[in-house]
């Protein structure tokens, strides 16, 4: 997009179409261009987006960015201009939070001895985020590390009985 926007990042709060968006060539060094802005936009919830045309949600996505950067961006293009743009669909791409879902979520330690689970959708504070991937990654190292000795011994007598078996 020709035209250049301060804007960084912004959580989902300034828009009702668009959950995230940033400027990747501000705030990725890969992409720094000082002249042209390389967006990144989410559409959560997509279900009434994700059978429309791919120039259906640029027009949308054009009208909503003039709401929240009149400055810079106008629906018609005549002033920040699209050069190139690809739609992703990634249907069922974050678990949907409905009430009841909660109970759902499984623990880092399985009901299977030695067997654990690390993701967001597993038990943890956050919702699908990447905070709830890493906290989830965090307990599940934990749980391996309490259960270590427990398993390592019984790593130890299972070796023993194959090798009596022998
Ligand atoms: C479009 C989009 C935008 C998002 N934006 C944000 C954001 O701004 N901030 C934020 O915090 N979160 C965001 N999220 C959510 C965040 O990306 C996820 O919550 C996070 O990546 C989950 O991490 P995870 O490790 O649990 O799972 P994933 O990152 O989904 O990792 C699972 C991995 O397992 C692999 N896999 C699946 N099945 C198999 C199999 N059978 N065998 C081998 N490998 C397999 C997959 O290929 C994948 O690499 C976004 C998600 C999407 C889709």
């Amino acid at each position: 997009m020709v035209g250049f926007l301060t804007r960084l990042f912004s959580p989902q709060c300034r828009s009702p179409l668009l959950s995230v968006y940033a400027d990747m060539s501000v705030t990725c060094k890969e992409y720094y261009n000082p002249n042209q802005s390389m967006l990144e936009l989410v559409f959560a919830p997509a279900e009434e987006w994700i059978s429309c045309s791919d120039s259906e949600i640029i027009d949308a996505t054009l009208k909503e960015l003039a709401k929240l950067f009149p400055d810079e961006i106008a629906a018609d293009q005549s002033k920040a201009k699209i050069l190139k743009y690809h739609v992703v669909k990634t249907p069922r791409s974050v678990y949907k939070t409905v009430p009841g879902c909660e109970p759902c979520r499984p623990l880092q330690r399985s009901p299977l001895e030695g067997f654990y689970l690390a993701g967001d959708y597993t038990k943890q504070k956050y919702l699908a985020s990447m905070e709830g991937a890493v906290l989830s990654g965090k307990l599940c190292a934990q749980a391996i590390v309490q259960d270590y000795e427990l398993l390592a011994a019984r790593g130890k007598k299972t070796t023993l009985a194959e090798a009596a078996a022998r």
